[in-house]
């Protein structure tokens, strides 16, 4: 056990590092997430919600979040919606569906829509970039894409026409285990799309699953040094959710914890960064939204995808929410965070990271 006497001695010193500067080396990030004594985890976590309180202060920013397509071309081994799983139902949402789901979450105060889908190319870059005007016109939402990998052309068509932000998580900087995941796709094309993401001035998102099979924990602390390089203006970390219908079928999935330090670790190396309590990790636990939120994440993407639809958009089994009606659950949602004393915010909750905006 004398990995685990190093870890003891090394803790409490590294913990104050942690809440004082983002400046940890891959070393030190393996360490804190090899921790298994319950006191070591607990004292990471709220490191994490100390900095969190300290730099992006109490409120929690909402997103609505609609899954408008569940077609895709691509086959990522651990995604239900992949190419190949013949079994899933699959549908596309209009144009004037989208644009009036945009309407309802404005009317309910939500000032951010994230319109996400599998690589469905039958929405061309002008259909979407219509959708985005469309929606930029009728509202004052700021607009989160999260569709996948697109020629630059389409990235800089969709910005001009408004949109804000960009979801695409990295997934995994080991480059042997993105192969192995057979998306389709290379780890060069990803990290293309990000650059150009980033050049083109949206605020962009990465992020990574936690405890893919044959992930490791130099893999995860490779994925937090990246993120710490990165600086991105948002960050998605939840567990993998082995889903029926796919090669990672009956592999077991990434533990609450393992993702708790790793959420906890996002928020020390970025300092203000847009972290959602991921909705994978509210479905691998009841309170998943309040730990992922006490564990440093200041941002829920509460689901406003028509219900008819939910079940379809089924990435991994059981997500949280199919079947609640929205308003409810955003009443019930709100309820919750006023409980832990945190406030919903009222504004579009841009990133900090950029200056400019970060008022708005
Ligand atoms: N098609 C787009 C957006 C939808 S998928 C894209 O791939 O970017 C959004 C995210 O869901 C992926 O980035 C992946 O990290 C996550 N995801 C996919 N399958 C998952 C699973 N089985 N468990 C947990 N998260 C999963
Ligand atoms: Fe498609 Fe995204 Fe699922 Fe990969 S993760 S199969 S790109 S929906």
């Amino acid at each position: 056990m004398s990995g685990t006497s190093i870890s003891d001695r090394a803790v409490p010193g590294l913990l104050t590092k942690a809440d004082l500067s983002g400046g940890l080396s891959f070393e030190e990030v393996r360490l804190l997430l090899a921790l298994t004594d319950p006191e070591d985890v607990r004292a990471l976590l709220e490191t994490a919600d100390r900095v969190r309180a300290r730099v992006v202060g109490d409120e929690v920013h909402l997103r609505g979040l609609v899954e408008f397509s569940n077609y895709c071309r691509k086959n990522c081994a651990y995604c239900g919606l992949r190419r190949d799983n013949s079994h899933v139902e699959r549908y596309r949402l209009s144009a004037d569906e989208i644009i009036s789901i945009a309407g309802d979450l404005d009317q309910r105060g939500i000032r951010t829509v994230v319109l996400q889908s599998g690589e469905d190319l039958s929405y061309s870059a002008e259909a979407l970039a219509d959708i985005i005007r469309r929606i930029k016109q009728s509202t004052s939402l700021a607009v989160t894409l999260s569709v996948g990998e697109r020629p630059r052309v389409h990235y800089e068509m969709w910005k001009q026409a408004g949109a804000d932000r960009y979801l695409l998580r990295h997934e995994t900087v080991n480059r042997e285990l993105f192969d192995a995941m057979e998306c389709g796709t290379s780890f060069e094309n990803r990290m293309r799309c990000i650059r150009d993401l980033r050049e083109l001035d949206y605020q962009v998102g990465i992020g990574f699953m936690v405890g893919l099979p044959g992930q490791t924990l130099d893999d995860l602390a490779g994925d937090l040094m990246f993120v710490k390089e990165m600086q991105p203006d948002m960050l998605g970390i939840g567990p993998f959710i082995p889903a029926s219908e796919t090669p990672l079928a009956g592999r077991p999935g990434g533990s609450l914890e393992q993702t708790l330090k790793c959420v906890a670790l996002g928020r020390i190396l970025t300092r203000d960064t847009l972290i959602p309590a991921t909705t994978a990790l509210a479905t691998i636990d009841e309170f998943g939204y309040e730990l992922g939120l006490r564990a440093g994440a200041n941002v829920v993407m509460p689901n406003w995808t028509p219900l008819d639809c939910r079940e379809q958009y089924a990435i991994y089994p059981n997500k949280r929410c199919l079947r609640e009606d929205p308003d409810i659950w955003l009443c019930t949602l709100k309820e919750r965070i006023a409980a832990m004393g945190r406030a919903v915010s009222a504004g579009r909750g841009h990133s900090p990271k950029k200056a400019a905006l970060s008022a708005d």
